[in-house]
C-alpha cells in the first residue's frame, strides 16, 4: 500500500517516498496579502489541507510551511493609494486570510513565515548565487539571476529559454537577457523609507521568487519532500524558485504538486469578476461548510466550476450526509472524537483508502462516504443499531480526512448556536412544528406552508419523516 501523487515536474504519478521515513516536509506558496481573499485562494489551501490530513492519517509527521508575501509592488501601490502604511495594509489582509482559512476548517500550518522577516536569509542566498556565477549586479541595488548560466532553466515547465515569454515585472534595461529575473530590487523614488533594507548590494527590497527559496531553505533545509501551489505559479514563479535554489546548491523539492483553478462560466476567475468571489461575500450566502464542500470535493487537479448551481448541489449533498450523522447520533449516541480521528487505515473502507492513495482522488473517496451513508440509513430504518454505529464511525472518520466531519471543529462549534440559544430553539421550533402538523391535519395547506417557509427563512431545515417532522439548523452560519 503506497501513496502515489502526481508530480508536475515529471508529469507522472510517483510514489511518495519521504526523505526521512515517517516524516513529510511541505512548502506551500501562500498569499500575497494585497487584498481580500477570494475562493481561488481557499481552493489551494483546502487542496493541500486534504493532503496534510491524509498524510497524518497515514501516520506521517507532517511539517507544513506556508509563507506570507507581505511586501510587493501591489501592496506598496494599494497602501499608498489608501494612505496607510504598507505594513498595516499587509497585516490587515494577512488577518483576513487567516480568518478565511479558519472559517473553512483549513488546519494552521506548522509555521507561517513572512517575507519581511527573512531578509537576512535572502541576502545570503543572493550572495551564494553571485559567488557561484549565477547572479550579477545591475544598476543601483538591482541583482538579477542569470538564466543563461543555469542549463536546467526551464526544466520544471519543459520550456526552452528561447521560447519563454518575458513576464517579469518591469522592463529593466540593465538585464543581460530579458528573461533574467530580479533577486534584489533597488528602491524606487517615492517608495516609503520603511520598504527598503540595507544590504551589501545597496538599499532595496526582495524579488518575489527569492523569498520562497530563502524561506524553504530556512525552515525545511536544502531538500524537502513536496512543493505546492496553484497551477498559475508554475511559471515563472516556481521555475525561478527551482533555478535559484538548485543553482545555489540546494536539492530543493523532490515532488511538485499544483492545484487547478477555480473557473466561473468556464473562464479562469479574475479580478474583473468583482467582489462576488471574495470569501467574506460568499460566506454571507452559504454556510462555510458548504463552501468547503464545493471547493474540496473536486479532485485538486481538476478545475472547480464555481456557480450558484454548484453551491446548491454542494449544499444538498452536505445536508444528506450531515443529516445521516445527526440521525445516527440521535439513535446510538455520539462516538468519541478520539475514536474518529485515530481510526487506523486498516479499519477504514478499503475503497476509500485506495482512492485517497491514488493521487487524492476525493471524488472516488466521496462515493465511498455515500455508500456508507446508505448502509447507515438502511440500518436506521431496520433498527440495527450496531450497524448504525459502525456506519457513523466510518462516515465521520472519512469526512475527517476531507476536513468535513460535521461534529468536529469548526463546524460543530462555530456554526452552531450556544447552549442558551439552542435551548430557546428547542422550545420554540417544536411548537411551530406542532402548529404546522395541526394545519396539515385540518388540510389547511396554505397555513402549513407558511409556517414551513417561516422556519426556513430563519435558517431551520425541516424534514418530514414517518415519525413526524424533524428539524436542524442549516441555513445560518
Ligand atoms: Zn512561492
Amino acid at each position: 500500500m503506497s501513496l502515489r501523487l502526481h508530480d508536475s515536474a515529471t508529469r507522472s504519478d510517483r510514489e511518495l517516498v519521504p526523505l526521512v521515513p515517517g516524516r513529510v516536509s511541505i512548502y506551500l506558496c501562500g498569499a500575497t496579502v494585497q487584498g481580500a481573499p477570494h475562493v481561488g485562494h481557499l481552493r489551494s489551501a483546502i487542496a493541500f489541507d486534504v493532503l496534510v490530513r491524509w498524510l497524518r492519517r497515514r501516520g506521517m509527521e507532517v511539517t507544513l510551511v506556508r509563507n506570507v508575501t507581505d511586501i510587493d509592488d501591489k501592496i506598496l501601490a494599494k497602501s499608498a493609494e489608501a494612505g496607510v502604511p504598507w505594513w498595516a495594509w499587509a497585516y490587515r489582509f494577512e488577518q483576513e486570510f487567516t480568518a478565511a482559512y479558519d472559517a473553512v476548517g483549513v488546519l494552521r500550518p506548522t509555521y507561517e513565515p513572512r517575507a519581511t522577516g527573512h531578509v537576512t536569509e535572502m541576502v545570503s542566498l543572493v550572495e551564494r548565487l553571485v559567488e557561484r556565477g549565477h547572479a550579477y549586479r545591475g544598476e543601483g541595488a538591482n541583482v538579477y539571476f542569470d538564466v543563461r548560466s543555469f542549463p536546467e532553466y526551464g526544466a520544471l515547465t519543459r520550456q526552452r529559454i528561447e521560447n519563454m515569454s518575458t513576464v517579469e515585472e518591469e522592463e529593466a534595461t540593465d538585464k543581460r537577457d530579458p528573461r533574467d529575473f530580479a533577486l534584489w530590487k533597488s528602491s524606487k523614488p517615492g517608495e516609503p523609507e520603511s520598504a527598503a533594507w540595507d544590504t551589501p548590494f545597496g538599499r532595496g527590497r526582495p524579488g518575489w521568487h527569492l523569498e520562497c527559496s530563502a524561506m524553504a531553505h530556512r525552515y525545511l533545509g536544502e531538500s524537502f519532500d513536496i512543493h505546492g501551489g496553484g497551477i498559475d505559479l508554475r511559471f515563472p514563479h516556481h521555475e525561478n524558485e527551482l533555478a535559484q535554489s538548485r543553482a545555489a546548491g540546494d536539492a530543493f523539492a523532490q515532488h511538485w504538486m499544483h492545484n487547478a483553478w477555480v473557473t466561473v462560466g468556464g473562464e479562469k476567475m479574475s479580478k474583473s469578476l468583482g467582489n462576488s468571489l471574495v470569501v467574506a461575500n460568499v460566506l454571507r450566502q452559504v454556510p462555510a461548510v458548504v463552501l468547503r464542500f464545493a471547493l474540496g470535493t473536486v479532485h485538486y487537479r481538476s478545475t472547480v466550476e464555481f456557480s450558484q448551481a454548484s453551491l446548491a448541489e454542494a449544499r444538498s449533498t452536505w445536508e444528506r450526509i450531515s443529516g445521516f450523522v445527526a440521525r445516527a447520533v440521535e439513535r446510538v449516541g455520539a462516538v468519541g472524537a478520539e475514536e474518529v480521528t485515530s481510526r487506523p487505515l486498516s479499519a477504514l473502507p478499503e475503497a476509500f483508502v485506495a482512492a485517497m492513495d491514488d493521487d487524492l482522488n476525493v471524488s472516488a473517496a466521496l462515493a465511498v462516504v455515500h455508500e456508507q451513508v446508505k448502509v447507515g440509513n438502511n440500518a436506521l430504518v431496520a433498527g440495527e443499531d450496531g450497524v448504525v454505529r459502525e456506519a457513523l464511525l466510518q462516515v465521520r472518520s472519512m469526512l475527517d480526512v476531507l476536513g468535513l466531519d460535521p461534529l468536529a471543529a469548526p463546524w460543530a462549534t462555530s456554526s452552531g448556536p450556544d447552549d442558551t440559544a439552542r435551548a430557546a430553539l428547542e422550545a420554540l421550533v417544536p411548537a411551530v412544528l406542532a402548529e404546522r402538523a395541526e394545519a396539515r391535519r385540518t388540510k389547511d395547506w396554505a397555513r402549513a406552508d407558511a409556517l414551513r417557509d417561516q422556519l426556513q427563512d430563519a435558517g431551520i431545515i425541516i424534514e418530514d419523516s414517518p415519525d413526524g417532522a424533524r428539524w436542524q439548523l442549516g441555513g445560518t452560519r
